[in-house]
């Protein structure tokens, strides 16, 4: 549908760095309006893979699906365009100007001084649609940490995404906090107009918060479930590759 939540396939992904092969065939499907959760341990792959969704990174094989039709997905404005939207690992603020600057930014927009009053009267009420209130007149290096990662996620939520993905999104974040950032990001999906792809660490979030969780190792996609149907001791097992024959 039109303004809903996108459908996302990736199809035999490789890609490689030098020699180093960081995606090895990653077959996925991210049901439309779902909260997906990618899991794995450190250089799985888990952000290269989301990178070439959000056009970032360029995978050399294979093909991404968006609502079933393949996408060449060349670079982060072709993203945007198709509804996609991305919350790095690492913080994007503008630190030079203030929250409602930033959000402007992001969506494309220059702080204007003949709108200002609009401007800013929109920024609150986008605000009220969210449970994070922030104040719009500081700046970012004022914010603490976890006052950084909730602005990131508005600047993403402003746009109105239809496929939101969060590389590690709680990771600067205490546990009430990451339960306050999780809970409106499944809320948003719930609404059916987004879909998310989340990457995490940590096994209470998956089987808290997403309903599909797919395993990463070495590249490869080793494992896909329905979170209802595992637990955090199998999941762990495929993290890590345990009941295998060594390579
Ligand atoms: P994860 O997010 O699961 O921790 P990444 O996708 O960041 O893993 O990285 C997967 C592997 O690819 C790691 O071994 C990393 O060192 C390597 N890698 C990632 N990006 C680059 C790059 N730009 N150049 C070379 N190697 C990279
Ligand atoms: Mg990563």
């Amino acid at each position: 549908a039109a303004n809903g939540a996108l459908a996302l396939d990736t199809y035999r992904l490789s890609k490689r760095f030098g020699d180093f092969t960081a995606l090895d065939n990653v077959s996925l499907y991210v049901e439309p309006g779902s909260v997906h959760a990618l899991l794995g341990e450190n250089g799985a792959g888990k952000s290269t893979l989301v990178k070439c969704v959000a056009g970032f990174q360029r995978a050399e094989e294979g093909s991404i699906l968006i609502d079933g039709r393949e996408q060449d997905i060349a670079n982060p404005v072709v993203a945007r365009a198709l509804g996609i939207g991305m919350v790095y690992q690492h913080f994007t603020l503008a630190p030079g100007m203030t929250v409602a600057e930033n959000l402007l930014l992001a969506g494309g927009r220059t702080p204007a001084l003949i709108d200002w009053k609009r401007q800013r009267a929109e920024l609150e009420d986008f605000l009220a649609t969210t449970p994070f209130r922030l104040d719009l007149d500081r700046h970012p290096s004022a914010l603490a940490a976890g006052e950084k990662q909730k602005l990131e996620l508005l600047k993403q939520l402003y746009l109105k995404p239809r496929l939101l993905i969060l590389d590690e999104p709680t990771s600067v974040l205490t546990p009430q906090e990451a339960d306050e950032v999780l809970g409106h990001v499944r809320a948003f999906a719930r609404s059916g107009l987004c879909t998310v792809l989340i990457i995490t660490h940590k096994f209470r979030e998956v089987m808290a918060y997403a309903d599909n969780v797919t395993v990463l190792r070495r590249g490869k996609a080793v494992h896909h479930c329905r979170v209802d149907q595992t637990d955090p001791s199998r999941l762990a097992a495929a993290m890590m590759g345990e009941g295998e024959a060594p390579p």
